[in-house]
């Protein structure tokens, strides 16, 4: 077995899977959950969402309760075997596949809204439920999800606390680690670890939950999720603005956090080089002429007169006073989601480019966009593009670079200078996708030598065997 763009790396001294493996699951587990044609089945659950890594997983186990994931994981741990657990496949870092035959554990099955409840605001779900589908339950109870992400049609909750995903709401929000209000993880040794709490104060001791949120499936399978998820919100407004300078970004950022207060949701950064590409390649349509930068800002709130008064002034200021050249508000929710679109599906159009490099960090804000210019200048002509765009609200950025096809020299030349870059304006080298496979070798970039150190102390006191998710967010071997 070796990892397609991985040679370098050697797989664990775990077991091959045998006919007496399968037969225990088969006898747990009914024939639907147990997948093993790896044509037909398999080959979907080995490849990541941008085809960059693929394992060779002979088998897929599919269970639908907390007890069944229990009773696979006892089992595993006992015989040796390692597992990959999945949600919907859609990380970026390469942590949702397999690097070699790994046993994948697929949560998709699990997927049900156990409850709703609109007073307190806490939705209690199984893992495998994909968010859109959780968002439509919350609508039909006055209800929104507190995170909301472009992969939101595939996704799961537990795969989302898995990451800790952040999104386009969490400048409104916060991250998971203060919406997950309880969680039921299985332990590698197959413990039903019930954290599943509905409480939002409990200051009982360690707070054990926050440990399953980013820990990208390495120190526990994650099966049930408490959310406390917002009001919906009755009145959602969108602005776009065309910018000439990135100071002028950084001044508007400023100007809409004080003006619109409580009701921004969303500030977002699209740069002219993600722009022509959404542009170009998706034939979507810009609203304002050609400009180096470009803001998204959205408004929550519950009254759509008072909100709509706050952007239009807004929008009067900001080019009164030049800080943007252009400028258009949503008329209705069609034009929001067309203007949303030109954010949200940058992602897809760089892909139709050919093979992308995506680098997803946290750098200090005045700092935000200094990388791409950075990173331009090192690379010459050597991409098709190198654009920047992300969550400006939250300090995060998404540089992209794209070529035609994979390149080792272009890779060698962008890291790891993207990551001494990132370390020396002491940000992040992940910032909202996690480590997984793909960044485990530049960990240490961005967390000190300390933190690691008890990060391996607490993996390997959960999972002694090192069977949850090997070859992830760690360098090196775990099993030396
Ligand atoms: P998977 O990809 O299946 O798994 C991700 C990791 O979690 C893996 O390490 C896996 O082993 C582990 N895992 C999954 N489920 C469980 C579980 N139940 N228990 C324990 N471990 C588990 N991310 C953001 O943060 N913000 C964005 O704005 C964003 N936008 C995106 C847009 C697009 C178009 C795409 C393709 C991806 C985007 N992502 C974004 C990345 C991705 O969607 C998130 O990381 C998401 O949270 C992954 O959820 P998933 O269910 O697909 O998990």
């Amino acid at each position: 077995f070796t990892a397609v763009r991985y040679p370098y790396l050697k797989r664990g001294s775990y077991s091959f899977l045998s006919d007496r493996h399968l037969r225990f699951f088969q006898s747990i587990l009914s024939p639907h959950q147990v997948l093993t044609d790896e044509f037909n089945d398999l080959s979907g659950y080995n490849v990541d969402w941008m085809c960059s890594v693929r394992g060779s997983s002979r088998l897929v186990l599919r269970p639908k309760t907390t007890e069944e994931v229990g009773a696979i994981l006892q089992y595993c741990n006992a015989q040796n075997i390692a597992i990959c657990p999945q949600g919907g496949n859609t990380g970026l870092v390469g942590g949702s596949v397999p690097v070699f035959d790994e046993v994948i554990l697929s949560l998709g099955l699990m997927d049900a809204v156990i409850s709703v409840d609109e007073l307190s605001g806490i939705a209690i779900v199984q893992a495998g439920c994909v968010l859109e589908k959780l968002e439509t339950v919350l609508h039909l109870n006055n209800l929104t999800l507190p995170l909301d992400l472009g992969a939101k049609g595939s996704c799961q909750i537990g795969g989302n606390v898995a990451t800790n995903a952040g999104g386009i709401r969490l400048l409104r929000y916060g991250n998971l680690h203060g919406s997950v209000m309880g969680l039921t993880a299985v332990l590698a040794n197959g413990q039903i670890m019930d954290c599943l709490s509905t409480n939002k104060k409990d200051n009982t001791g360690y707070d054990l939950k926050q440990l399953f949120i980013g820990s990208e499936g390495t120190l526990g399978v994650v099966t049930q999720v408490a959310l406390h998820c917002p009001s919906k919100p009755t009145s959602v407004q969108v602005g776009f603005f065309g910018i000439n300078s990135f100071d002028n970004v950084l001044e508007t950022l400023r100007l809409s956090k004080q003006s619109l207060g409580e009701i921004l949701s969303s500030c977002e950064l699209i740069d002219q080089s993600s722009m022509e590409c959404v542009t170009s390649q998706l034939k979507l349509k810009s609203p304002v002429n050609d400009f180096p930068f470009y803001i998204l800002i959205e408004t929550s709130g519950s009254n759509a007169d008072h909100d709509a008064e706050k952007l239009n002034s807004l929008l009067e200021t900001l080019l009164k006073n030049g800080t943007i050249m252009d400028g258009t508000l949503a008329a209705d929710s069609t034009q929001a989601t067309n203007l949303w679109a030109l954010r949200e599906r940058i992602a897809e159009a760089l892909a139709s480019e050919g093979y992308v490099y995506k680098y997803d960090v946290s750098v200090p804000i005045r700092q935000f966009y200094q990388l791409v210019d950075v990173m331009r200048a090192e690379l010459g002509s050597l991409p098709i593009r190198c654009c920047g765009y992300g969550h400006l609200g939250d300090g995060n950025l998404h540089l992209n670079i794209t070529s035609q096809e994979y390149n080792t020299v272009l890779l060698n030349k962008i890291e790891p200078f993207v990551y001494n870059w990132v370390s020396r304006q002491r940000g992040s080298v992940s910032a909202e996708h996690g480590v997984g496979l793909k960044k485990r070798d530049y960990i240490e970039y961005t967390k000190s030598p300390t933190s690691v150190y008890w990060m391996r102390r607490m993996k390997k006191l959960f999972d002694p065997n090192n069977i949850l998710n090997p070859y992830k967010i760690f360098p090196g071997s775990l099993n030396d």
